[in-house]
């Protein structure tokens, strides 16, 4: 809070666990409202000067910042491994696709430079782009630092203060984006970070300064956090769950398919809102069920794969197994019985896990399980495979495996997901293109990154000036 570590006034804690063993890690305050009122209040104060520095000066801070989460990347990456139960190759990914959102952000006074034209003689429109004041960003627990990237670079860019509000299951690395924002030089108060739960949430939503809210997390609290939020007349953006389909055409390249195919499954321990989760094979594309059972049964727990985040998280994915085989699906892979890494037995292990046979109605062929689970569904044309991704509830992303133009370019203007993907499994779209979804996959207009996220965080202002009388008869003169 206006750049110091400050004790909550609520005095209570919150425990942080370790992903990978079970253990205790660290403590964190649990804020209630009036910590919350302290941080906002304090944000307020500095966002008025940072508003008022020219956004070419802005941009200095997260150029330094930048540099320095380059150069500690294998320190932060520690940080979001040990709290998250990535491996430590996830976590660094995550954090380089983060440094590109910053990349974009210090981009911004070439990128977005207004305009001016003369729509009138001696009439002059121009476009001026203004911060909303302080704003602030919820997370989720599986991308510590990757998912807050994506909104405080572009925010504070464009001249708000930014309050964080991590997932309480993983607060520790943001406390590091903090000390390396002021490190920075960023002024003290314009990034805060502010732990807690729901609770904290309401009151930053509720809180009158709080202009904006960037939400990212499951879809029933997305959900509650956008009709909050709006209620009172801000703006929202809220990204919520997934259930992404792959689509593997009979023309498939094999080897490119099954790769990609158990490396969206299984990456981040299928902890991704990006992840593949049903996987529709066409006819004969079912050849290639059996080489990615087969892969995905090479990898090892604690090499190939992190753990996941918590016990509950573990128990709902194994009775969702155990559910979906008492519905007749074929566990052809079972992660329930894979090997936890030596020393580490008391973590939330489960391997790669694939269920065969799953019926569409099945729910876990509907539901957003987030695990590396993954449901095979056989349908016998490509038809049959988009009108399960179009029946779905949620819109993040849909890819497409074929060695065919025309099916690839058939499928992507079919489907309903905001994000799609040919021959690519985790079709994430990377600076300066915009990452979003649709359906139950994002509540609010617009998406995170990208030019997208100027929009979010910003008003454009339209001023129309004239100095002098004209003579001419147009009605603006
Ligand atoms: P979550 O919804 O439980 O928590 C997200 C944030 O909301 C956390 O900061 C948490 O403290 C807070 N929160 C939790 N319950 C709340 C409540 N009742 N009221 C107000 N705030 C509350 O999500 P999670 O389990 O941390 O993350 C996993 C989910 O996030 C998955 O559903 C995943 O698909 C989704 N996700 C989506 C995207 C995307 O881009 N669409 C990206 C990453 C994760």
């Amino acid at each position: 809070m206006g750049g110091v570590w400050t004790r909550a006034r609520s005095g209570r804690e919150l425990g942080v666990e370790s992903p990978y063993t079970g253990a205790s890690i660290g403590v964190v305050p649990d804020s209630a409202a009036e910590d919350v009122d302290d941080i906002v209040v304090a944000a307020a104060r500095a966002q008025v000067a940072w508003a008022a520095t020219p956004v070419k000066e802005r941009v200095r801070p997260l150029q330094r910042f930048h540099e320095l989460v380059t150069r500690k990347a294998e320190t932060l990456a520690h940080e979001v491994a040990r709290e998250s139960g990535k491996t430590l190759g996830e976590a660094l990914g995550g954090i380089q696709r983060g440094l590109e959102v910053v990349e974009f952000a210090t981009s911004v006074p070439n990128l977005d430079r207004g305009g001016a034209l003369e729509v009138s003689r001696g009439v002059t429109c121009e476009y001026r782009r203004e911060p909303l004041g302080v704003v602030a960003g919820v997370t989720p627990f599986n991308f510590p630092v990757m998912v807050p990237m994506w909104m405080f670079p572009i925010a504070l860019v464009v001249g708000n203060a930014f309050v964080l509000k991590p997932s309480d299951k993983v607060p520790l690395s943001a406390c590091l984006l903090g000390e390396w924002l002021l490190e920075a030089g960023l002024p003290p108060g314009v990034f805060s970070v502010v732990h807690g739960g729901p609770r904290v949430v309401e009151a930053l939503v509720d809180h009158p300064l709080v202009r904006a809210v960037g939400f990212v997390g499951s879809t029933p609290v997305a959900r509650a956090v956008h009709a909050r939020a709006t209620l009172l007349g801000k703006r929202a953006l809220c990204l919520g769950g997934a259930k992404n389909h792959l689509i593997v055409a009979p023309d498939a390249d094999d080897a490119l398919t099954v790769k990609s195919v158990v490396d969206s499954f299984t990456g981040c321990a299928g902890q991704r809102c990006m992840a593949a989760s049903v996987l529709v094979v066409v006819g004969q594309a079912e050849r290639l069920v059996r080489p990615i059972v087969e892969l995905a049964s090479r990898l090892a727990l604690g090499r190939d794969m992190g753990a996941l985040i918590d016990a509950p998280a573990r128990e709902r994915l194994v009775s969702a197994i155990a559910e979906a085989e008492g519905q007749g699906a074929r566990v052809v892979l079972d992660g329930r019985s894979a090997q936890a890494p030596a020393g580490y037995e008391h973590g939330h292990w489960l391997g790669p896990t694939v269920l065969d046979g799953v019926r569409s109605e099945q729910s876990c062929a509907v539901r957003e399980l987030f695990g590396p689970v993954l449901s095979v569904i056989h349908v016998a044309s490509i038809d049959e495979a988009l009108a399960l991704e179009q029946a779905s509830e949620y819109g993040n992303a849909l890819s497409i495996f074929t060695t065919s133009g025309a099916v690839a370019r058939y499928v992507a203007e079919r489907a309903t997901s905001g994000m799609v993907g040919v021959n690519v499994g985790v079709p994430v779209p990377r600076d300066p293109f915009s990452f979003g979804g649709t359906k139950a996959s994002r509540f609010g207009q617009g998406d995170i990154t990208g030019p997208a996220g100027i929009e979010l965080w910003s008003n454009l202002k339209k001023i129309t000036t004239k100095w002098a009388p004209q003579r001419d008869a147009n009605w603006m003169s």
